[in-house]
């Protein structure tokens, strides 16, 4: 089976061949960037399922849905060489997945173990905040002293320590000192928010994966599960947390079956987190391990190679990987500088186009920005030139009221208990207060959710039409007889005059609401498709419905959604102090973080690097005056890392040309004051 043209190795190297074929002991594939690392793994897939392994019992663990599903298609298309269809169908039977969407998954089937009802409602942050907040109404504050902290601060406190496995003292000394006095408050604040979702059937993103590793810790469960799941692979390991390792210890304590692959130089999710000391102990916690790296990198240009390697070359850390080029041809990266935004928009629209019409089509180049909102000057040069693009990261779409307020109906009317959607439903209507919403709670939890309960409070004043049709919907749909997209349909008819009334823009907001019904489609359980929709939310209606498919698009995207992927050409837009590195990293663990990221974001690009680095940006977020700032060069852009790039004007004009001065209002040296004075 290991002869060069078997279908299932094909492609590989000796070393990535040894790494796919290895055997039950634990693996560790530490590697640099583009070096094979996701290709590996798939053939190792397609490997342990021709070699017998039942597909049903393999678990792949991704950052992404998305990533898992192209994993699996690869896997798919190895398989279909060796086995033909029955190997493209064994392909689609492993359980490929993120942590959660797996855990949620593992849940549903294994919830009687746990004495879980089966029909959990999952929180998304946003829900958890909410639902914190409501807890915090019920408790007695304490008076006097620094202030309690806001919604998302607690969240932010219970979701790291359930993360890294702190407690809350230990969070609060480490990264919230000035909370600290209020660490008795917070603990019933925590246990109080465990006992709400305990009460209303709900599991936060954390709580299903404390829930997965406590079925695997289990002396009765945990072989039960084991002997189900033999094999765990996961990806980007470098950026699990605590409480992944001790889940993947559970799952596998030997290690045997356990395959991690990982580049410590791209750990970039410390802020949720995640901690690259799990790659580097991994020989530790498993004495049997194998480690195992690859050495060449297929992805990019030695040109752009030798820029990238300069820029990690400089952490703190030794990232020692010796990566070799084997694409040795190409133009050197490019680092461009702008007067300003608007002309780097339409500096990288024009190039765009130009590689485009150079035969690159748009979707093998990518757009990649530190923060959401750099890429706004960008999509309205984009729009005006009618230039199609699909944008990653950012603001959720589910994060946007009205589909909130759609996804509620549905939600109480699949768990009437989920008290945060029924006060959401309820308040909409008009008339309806807290006071009343309140009463309709406690009925439809006296009457164990059932909606007719609400019959017996009178019509709220000036609402009559709108609480009547609302008693109406709610028992059909919570009977879920009707295909999906009909509930969504009456859902939205009951919604839509309601939108109106609160929003100016309801035309735009009910098209969104039109996609849903569309991403529902025929046929889709609702349980499934609200999980599913929580645990992956779609990041723009347009990506929800996915581009015209004859469409090509190019991609915009933030640093950290890119991570894993690779273009052709990648354009890196607000290369400058303040750009990447966020102005938000203050110490030099988050400025060393950010190097990474910068380093993950020069290591998507193929072929054509681009770095744009305006000169003057707005500067408005520092609360300074409305005006516009001198911005430097990113730091990371180090003279050994400009050596291997070309330096150019977007304007055409000597690169070494001072910015245009009415642009300017203050200095850089009035921008760190400015940020120095806010800190306090
Ligand atoms: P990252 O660290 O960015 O996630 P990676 O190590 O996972 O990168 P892959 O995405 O698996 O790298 O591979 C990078 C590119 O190299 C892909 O285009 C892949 O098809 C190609 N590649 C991998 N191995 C080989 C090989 N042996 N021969 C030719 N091309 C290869
Ligand atoms: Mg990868």
């Amino acid at each position: 089976a290991d002869a060069p043209d078997d279908p299932v190795l094909a492609g590989l190297n000796p070393q990535q061949r040894a790494a796919a074929s290895h055997g039950d002991g634990p693996l560790l594939i530490v590697a640099g960037a583009g070096t094979g690392k996701t290709t590996t793994l798939a053939a190792r897939v397609a490997h342990l399922i021709r070699e017998g392994a039942d597909p049903s019992g393999i678990l792949l663990l991704t950052f992404t849905r998305r990533a898992a599903t192209e994993m699996l298609d690869r896997v798919a298309r190895r398989l279909r060489g060796a086995l033909g269809e029955a190997g493209e169908r064994a392909a689609r039977q492993v359980w490929g997945g993120t942590f959660h969407g797996v855990a949620a998954r593992i849940l549903r089937v294994y919830h009687a173990a746990l004495g879980l009802p089966r029909d959990f409602s999952i929180l998304d942050r946003g829900d958890t905040e909410d639902l914190l907040d409501l807890c915090r109404g019920r408790l007695e504050l304490p008076s006097g002293g620094a202030r309690f902290p806001k919604k998302a601060v607690c969240a932010a406190i219970v979701s790291r320590a359930a993360n890294s496995g702190e407690t809350v003292a230990e969070v609060l000394e480490t990264r919230y000192p000035h909370l600290l006095q209020h660490e008795p408050t917070l603990r019933r604040l925590f246990d109080l928010y465990d006992e709400a979702k305990g009460e209303q059937n709900l599991l936060d993103f954390d709580d299903l994966l404390l829930f997965w590793e406590a079925l695997a810790a289990d002396p009765e469960a945990g072989p039960a599960l084991r002997s189900r799941f033999p094999r765990v692979l996961v990806d980007e390991y470098q950026d699990t947390n605590v409480l992944q390792a001790r889940l993947l210890k559970n799952l596998a304590p030997d290690g045997r079956g356990l395959t991690a692959v990982g580049d410590d130089a791209q750990a970039i999710y410390s802020f949720r987190a995640a901690t690259v000391r799990n790659i580097l102990d991994f020989a530790e916690h498993y004495p049997a391990a194998t480690v195992l790296p690859l050495e060449t990198n297929y992805r990019s240009t030695a040109a752009i190679l030798t820029v990238a390697n300069a820029v990690i070359a400089a952490a703190a850390e030794r990232h020692e990987k010796t990566l070799t080029a084997t694409r040795q041809i190409g133009p050197p990266p490019l680092v461009v500088r702008c007067k300003d935004e608007a002309e780097q928009a339409r500096f990288v629209t024009d190039r765009l186009l130009e590689l485009r019409d150079s035969g690159l089509e748009l979707d093998k180049q990518a757009v990649l920005f530190r923060a959401s909102h750099h890429s706004l000057a960008l999509e309205l040069e984009l729009q005006k030139r009618d230039v199609p693009f699909k944008k990653f990261g950012g603001l959720r779409f589910l994060e946007t009221a009205h589909v909130k307020d759609l996804l509620a109906f549905l939600r109480l009317a699949e768990n009437p208990r989920d008290e945060i959607s029924t006060l959401r439903c309820l308040l909409l209507l008009p008339g309806v207060g807290r006071s009343r919403a309140a009463k309709a709670v406690a009925l439809l939890r006296e009457s164990n959710g059932d909606f007719g309960s609400w019959k017996e409070l009178a019509a709220p004043g000036g609402g009559v039409a709108e609480w009547k049709a609302f008693l109406d919907l709610m028992p059909l749909l919570a009977a879920n007889r009707e295909d999906l997209s009909s509930q969504i349909r009456r859902v939205r008819r009951l919604y839509r005059p309601l939108m109106e009334a609160t929003y100016d823009n309801a035309a735009e907001r009910n098209r969104d609401l039109e996609q849903i019904e569309l991403l529902a489609g025929r046929g889709r359980d609702r349980a499934s498709f609200l999980a599913d929709l929580t645990l992956d939310p779609p990041s723009s209606a347009a990506a929800s419905a996915g581009p015209r498919e004859d469409e090509e698009t190019v991609t915009l995207s933030t640093m950290h959604s890119a991570k894993g992927l690779e273009f052709e050409a990648v354009f890196v837009l607000n290369a400058c102090q303040g750009g990447i590195p966020s102005e938000q990293a203050e110490d030099d663990a988050a400025l060393e973080e950010e190097r990474r990221l910068f380093y993950v974001a020069l290591t998507r690009a193929r072929t054509h690097l681009t770095i744009c680095h305006p000169l003057t940006r707005h500067l408005k977020r520092h609360g300074l005056r409305d005006g516009y700032g001198f911005s430097e060069l990113t730091p990371f852009l180090t003279p050994e890392a400009l050596a291997g790039c070309e330096t150019l004007a977007a304007s055409g004009e000597a690169a070494d040309e001072a910015p245009p001065a009415p642009a300017a209002t203050v200095s850089a040296a009035d921008v760190r004051a400015a940020i120095r004075a806010r800190r306090g």
